[in-house]
């Protein structure tokens, strides 16, 4: 699909003269801005206002040193970013991301993205996104804690309960998230739910590590329902070994499904009697080991090496459903192809911008279910706005509260991607509902603010 419309395209080329050097961000609002075309035109003050125009640009950009010493006593430099991009529903809500790939373009394209996910949810969440471009693997403890100690010594000044509530993503879990709460406490003599994802005896929220998993499968059963089908004896592909990746494991298994490959960035492993996720689950967050691990605990199983620079074949492995939850443009049209051809019916995306436009476009022409990421993993930030909530109060909700209300937020974000897909005349094209839904909250509120 390609842009018609005279404002979008002027904002979009706009955009690309400006940032050129900035492609996954430039992915992620071309994305979107073709979805709006319809709603662009029903409603002339979007265009008045330049609301898109206005939208494409982050309120504020913050980039820093991250100096830290090594175990070796070695000085090392990393660079920081938080971008806060877009306050008009809330304070800016996103995670943090500590990967080598991390540059501006990918916590641009991540931010841009968090704005529509956090208006989904429907709770009170501006778009933000930060993180560096350090690797915590094969960092020892003490290493992870100089860093991370380092990192919020700047970064917080810019962040607060009531400004902009970071959060983990792929490289920040329980570990990273706890070291730089210390380090905010200690030097903002504060106690406040500065950061979600926190551990549960200083202010974090039951279900939390699984709701982004749980939630891209509730979504997932929604649409699946939705199209007279189940999750029941399903052959699952699951890509990462992750935090998102292990609970999609766990309740697509419980809704029925068998999760038979499962993957990290050295290669996958296959098991056809099912990956218990409790196993990957010790892997990766107990031993910090690789997948190929796994063949110490299920020695039938297989394991292929992914070589850096070549096609990942995990999507060859045949399947009905591919849940992509490890990194951004790990599915491109071949991949898409081969998931068809060996008969995949959906894609649902655990992970944010997993497939590229050229595999969306094959999805589409062959008619199979997508579920775009900034609906079907929305369920994380959903459950740290209720962290959020908890922490307010100064009170904890059980497991079975927090789980229910995930849940039926997302249930309620399918119903909501369905109902604007159909108005605007994209029946069944939760893709589009998704961007649609997603942009009217934040365009309003940004209407009624003023520019
Ligand atoms: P984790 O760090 O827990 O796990 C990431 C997994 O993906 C690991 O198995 C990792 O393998 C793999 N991976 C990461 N980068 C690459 C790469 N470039 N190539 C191949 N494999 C890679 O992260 P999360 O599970 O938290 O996040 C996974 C995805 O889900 C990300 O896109 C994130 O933005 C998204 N997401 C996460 C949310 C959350 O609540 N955590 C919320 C919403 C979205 P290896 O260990 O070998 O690097």
């Amino acid at each position: 699909m390609s842009i018609q419309n005279a404002y979008l395209l002027s904002v979009l080329d706009g955009l690309k003269a400006r940032s050129a050097h900035e492609p996954e961000f430039l992915q992620a609002v071309e994305e979107v801005l073709e979805s709006l075309e319809p709603v662009i035109e029903a409603d002339p003050r979007y265009e008045q206002q330049n609301i898109i125009g206005r939208i494409v640009e982050p309120e504020r950009v913050v980039m820093f040193r991250v100096p830290w010493v090594d175990d070796s006593g070695k000085v090392q430099v990393n660079r920081g970013y938080r971008v806060q991009f877009n306050s008009a529903i809330g304070p800016y809500k996103g995670g943090l991301r500590f990967h080598p790939t991390v540059d501006l373009s990918v916590i641009k394209f991540l931010g841009f993205e968090q704005i529509f996910k956090n208006s989904l949810t429907t709770l009170p969440m501006g778009g933000g996104k930060g993180g560096s471009d350090f690797d915590p693997k094969g960092k020892s403890d003490g290493e992870v804690m100089r860093f991370c100690q380092s990192f919020m010594t700047e970064l917080q000044r810019h962040i607060g309960p009531d400004t902009d509530v970071p959060a983990g993503d792929i490289g920040v879990g329980a570990r990273e998230i706890g070291y730089m709460f210390g380090q905010y406490k200690k030097i903002r003599d504060e106690f406040t739910g500065v950061l979600t994802g926190k551990g549960l005896s200083y202010g974090g929220s039951l279900a939390r590590t699984e709701a982004t998993g749980f939630g891209l499968c509730y979504f997932a059963d929604a649409q699946l329902r939705d199209n007279g089908m189940s999750f029941q004896g399903k052959r699952v592909v699951i890509s990462g070994s992750g935090n998102v990746a292990i609970y999609a494991n766990q309740k697509c298994t419980q809704l029925g499904g068998k999760v038979i490959a499962m993957s990290d960035s050295n290669g996958y492993i296959v098991d056809e009697n099912g990956i218990d996720h409790k196993i990957i689950k010790e892997i990766k967050e107990v031993k910090r080991a690789r997948i190929k691990t796994y063949l110490e605990y299920v020695p039938t199983a297989k394991y292929v090496e992914t070589v850096a620079g070549q096609p990942n074949g995990l999507w060859t492995v045949p399947c009905d459903i591919a849940l992509p939850c490890a990194t951004q443009n790990e599915i491109c049209e071949a991949d898409a192809k081969a998931l068809i051809a060996n008969g995949c019916i959906g894609v649902f995306e655990g992970a944010n911008m997993p497939s590229t436009p050229g595999a969306i476009a094959a999805y589409q022409a062959a008619g199979i279910l997508f579920a775009p990421a900034k609906a079907s993993n929305a369920g994380g930030v959903a459950t740290s706005g209720l962290e959020m909530s908890q922490n307010s109060e100064r009170l904890s909700w059980t497991f079975e509260e927090v789980d229910a209300k995930l849940k039926g937020i997302m249930e309620g974000i399918y119903a909501a991607c369905a109902a604007a897909a159909e108005k605007y005349g994209m029946k069944g094209n939760i893709q589009a509902g998704a961007n649609i839904a997603g942009f009217l909250k934040v365009a309003d509120a940004m209407l009624w603010q003023g520019i």
